[in-house]
């Protein structure tokens, strides 16, 4: 009978291989005899007969060389070798590029098998090989997996490994529970694995690849509401939330919430009135008042005894968040302060002091939280503005601070509606679709290079009618050879020759930080018109008199953080602009540029940026600890990921434990960590 153990066996324990083939394994990081079948082909050839070729099909022919000769192209200088070969039904000409050492191999008359893309025209066949064998078995028919390789293992090493290996998968446990296998009518495991490396028909090849992609899916959202089912009868961080508090809490703001942000309320206080701790991502645009939210959340918990902490990405940020709450709860009994990495030690102390004996109520800081010395009495709730910023483990040490607080995670760069609701799988999400009142669009401007000089009249015209504008200028690595002009060389330009007449400041990441505040607050003061800087205002800065933004090489920055930037005008009276110079050379940048001056919603301009840039780099910058996957895809399978991530919610209760986790360690090893706040 199968047995799992074996298939965590060394790969040369279960079979013999030669010590070549063994390193290459090792290199394509495959040493368990699982890993081996979770490699999967990343194509199939069909084989056949010239005759029965069809355009565009991925085939695999077997025939005899009937020539063969090297020729070179006029205008690029690349080296053509052609050969041409017959297999009794037809000829097909086969075209390898820079390569012309093959005019030895293949000599007139060898029999050889090549496997690519065919194409027809002009009454012929052609082929641009992906791989080719000169010792070919008997031509049969059906399809021909072919590998991910690497040097030192052949297509035929890895088909021939797995074919001896492929009566272990009948010991891979199956994630699904059967009832749900029987439903959806998958194909069974171990017949998908045998079907997807060596398929009898393209019909029963798609059904394995489907069923396998179905699992895989499967068993992460059912591993992500495993750790959600852990925590979710916990009652210790229960509170008591009646009408009369709510009413006390809403006191505090001198505005009345907008729908969005009522409707987020109720949530949170479902999620701090049941049993289970909160664990909630906020979406919401720029300025869609997140911070509100979290101060709301804050006092009902603080009226319930407990501490909170908020931390940002930046010190700006922090100040920011800071100089917000001291404005809404000035004068209240509620104790908000303020915890800097720079801090002197005495008054560090002093701060950490009151902290741990639950004097404060509400600790902001930046990274200086997470250090030793800050400890809580009595830490019940945590928000992490700009969670994104944040890697897991600083997510993580953040919580430790207290006994498993409820968390708040803020983030203004929205991940995709679709995205979230099933990468997250069970982590709950909530959305700010909605602008407080009084905030106009931004006039959205990409500039050509032979404008320029008439946008720079423009903003002129609104300096001198009391606007404000920032020049944002993207971070040059001294490195770096590109031809971007530093903020420093800028700033002076704009003092000296573009705009003599008017105060210009200078704020960037290599300044002291007391200096950049300095120029932020001269610029909010109104005591400069124009604030040059680097993207160090990207978040945090709030401006309301600031209505001008240029961005200078536009097509450097990524679209999401164009939007960000974006955020820091249009949030006062006046009509506001932003202003794209630069020349975008590529395609991308050309199309990342035109959907910024078409969109404004922060969620669709997210849904383009997925869209544009792929699922692995997306989420690969929110450190998002997802595994690779071996079959599945994120950005082209999402219907499947989304109904895992249903099935897995309906088969909650049922889904079993153990059997997920060993799911999980088998096709992951240990190492992987799901997504996490
Ligand atoms: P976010 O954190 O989402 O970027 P903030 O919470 O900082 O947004 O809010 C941005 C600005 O809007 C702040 O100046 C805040 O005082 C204001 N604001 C927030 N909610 C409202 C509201 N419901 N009505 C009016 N102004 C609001
Ligand atoms: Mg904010």
């Amino acid at each position: 009978m199968a047995d799992v153990a074996a298939l965590t066996q060394p790969i040369e324990e279960a079979t013999r291989v030669r010590a070549h083939v063994l390193s290459a394994l090792a290199r394509l990081k495959l040493k368990r005899v699982i890993d081996l079948l979770n490699h999967f082909p990343r194509a199939y050839n069909t084989r056949c007969a010239i005759k029965d070729l069809k355009a565009g099909l991925f085939a695999s022919v077997t025939g005899e060389v009937t020539s063969c000769s090297n020729k070179a192209t006029k205008r690029r200088r690349m080296k053509l070798t052609e050969v041409v070969i017959d297999d009794g039904t037809g000829a097909i000409k086969a075209v390898f590029f820079n390569q012309p050492w093959l005019e030895d191999k293949f000599r007139v008359g060898t029999r050889v098998r090549l496997s690519g893309p065919v194409d027809y025209a002009f009454h012929s066949w052609s082929m641009k090989p992906t791989s080719f064998d000169f010792n070919p078995p008997p031509q049969t028919s059906g399809l021909e997996a072919e590998y991910p390789l690497t040097e030192g293992a052949s297509n035929e090493d890895i088909a021939a490994l797995v074919g001896t290996l492929l009566h272990h998968a009948a010991a891979i446990p199956d994630p699904l529970p059967d009832e749900l296998a029987a439903k959806l009518r998958l194909m069974p495991i171990a017949e998908a694995y045998k079907q997807a490396h060596q398929p009898s028909h393209p019909k029963a090849l798609d059904a394995a690849r489907l069923a396998l992609k179905y699992r895989e899916f499967f068993m992460l959202q059912a591993g992500l509401r495993l750790r959600r089912r852990s925590e979710a009868l916990d009652t210790d961080l229960v509170i008591r939330v009646d009408d009369e508090l709510k009413q006390r809490a809403l006191k505090y703001f001198p505005f009345t919430l907008t729908g969005a942000q009522q409707r987020v309320c109720a949530e949170i206080v479902q999620d701090l009135t049941s049993p289970g701790r909160m664990h909630r991502l906020l979406q919401g645009d720029v300025g869609s008042g997140k911070t509100a939210v979290a101060l709301y959340a804050a006092l009902l918990m603080i009226d319930n005894g407990y501490q909170c902490a908020i931390m940002a990405p930046t010190e700006v940020l922090a100040r920011q968040h800071y100089a917000n709450l001291g404005h809404y709860l000035g004068g209240t009994k509620v104790n908000v302060r303020l915890l800097l990495g720079g801090m002197k030690k005495a008054e560090r102390d002093a701060l950490c002091e009151e902290v741990a004996s639950g004097k404060v109520h509400i600790l902001i800081g930046t990274h200086a939280l997470l250090e030793d010395y800050v400890e809580f009495k009595n830490l019940g709730f945590c928000v992490i503005d700009e969670q994104h910023k944040f890697g897991v483990r600083q997510r993580a040490t953040l919580r430790s601070k207290g006994n498993r607080p409820h968390i708040l995670a803020m983030s203004a760069t929205p991940i995709p509606r679709t995205l979230s609701m099933t990468l997250y799988g069970a982590l709950d999400v909530s959305i700010i679709d909605e602008l407080p009142p009084g905030r106009t669009p931004v006039i959205t401007e990409w500039v050509h290079r032979s404008r320029e000089g008439a946008a720079m009249e423009r903003i002129r015209a609104e300096l001198k009618d009391g606007g404000r504008a920032y020049f944002v200028y993207p971070l040059v690595e001294e490195s770096d050879k590109v031809e971007a002009k530093s903020a420093v060389e800028f700033a002076e330009t704009l003092k000296n020759s573009i705009f003599p007449e008017f105060r210009v400041g200078l704020a960037h990441g290599q300044m002291k930080p007391e200096e950049k505040d300095a120029a932020v607050q001269k610029f909010r003061r109104g005591d400069l018109d124009i604030l040059a800087a680097t993207v160090v205002v990207e978040v945090g800065v709030d401006v309301p008199e600031a209505n001008i933004m240029v961005i200078e090489n536009a097509e450097r920055f990524g679209l999401s953080q164009l939007h960000q930037l974006r955020g820091r005008v249009g949030r006062g009276r006046r009509q506001s602009y932003l202003f794209l110079l630069g020349e975008p050379r590529t395609p991308e940048a050309i199309d990342r540029l035109n959907a910024i001056c078409r969109i404004q919603d922060g969620f669709k301009i997210a849904e383009v940026d997925l869209k544009l840039r792929g699922f692995g780099d997306f989420a690969g910058t929110r450190q998002s600890g997802l595994p690779k996957l071996h079959i599945g895809d994120f950005d082209s399978d999402v219907d499947a990921l989304q109904r895992t991530r249903n099935d897995a919610a309906v088969w909650g209760e049922r889904i079993d434990a153990d059997l997920i986790r060993q799911c999980l360690e088998l096709h992951f090893g240990r190492k992987y960590r799901l997504l996490d706040v």
